[in-house]
C-alpha cells in the first residue's frame, strides 16, 4: 500500500504532495523515481520545453519550401521523441 508523501520541489524549494494515488499510477507504469519537481514547475518545465522545440523548428525551416503541414508533422514527431527523455 500506498501513503501520502511530502516531497521537496528541487526548482522553487516548496513543499508539494506526493498522494497515494500518484504513487500508486507511477508504480503501475513501472516508474520507481518519486518526482523531483512540484506540479507547477512541472507544468512551466514542459511548456518551456515546447517552447524551445518550436522555436528551434521555426530557425531550421525554409520557409519558402515547407508547407506548414510539412513543420506541423515534424513538430509532433519532435515531440514524441522528447517525450522519452526525462526531465
Ligand atoms: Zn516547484
Amino acid at each position: 500500500m500506498f501513503n501520502d508523501k511530502i516531497l521537496r520541489c528541487k526548482d522553487c524549494g516548496r513543499d508539494f504532495e506526493f498522494t497515494a494515488s500518484e504513487q500508486e499510477f507511477n508504480a503501475q507504469k513501472g516508474f520507481t523515481n518519486e518526482p523531483g519537481r512540484c506540479p507547477e514547475c512541472r507544468a512551466t518545465k514542459k511548456a518551456q520545453t515546447t517552447q524551445i522545440i518550436s522555436d528551434s523548428i521555426l530557425e531550421r525551416f525554409d520557409w519558402d519550401r515547407v508547407s506548414t503541414k510539412t513543420v506541423g508533422l515534424y513538430e509532433n514527431y519532435v515531440r514524441k521523441k522528447t517525450k522519452l527523455y526525462k526531465t
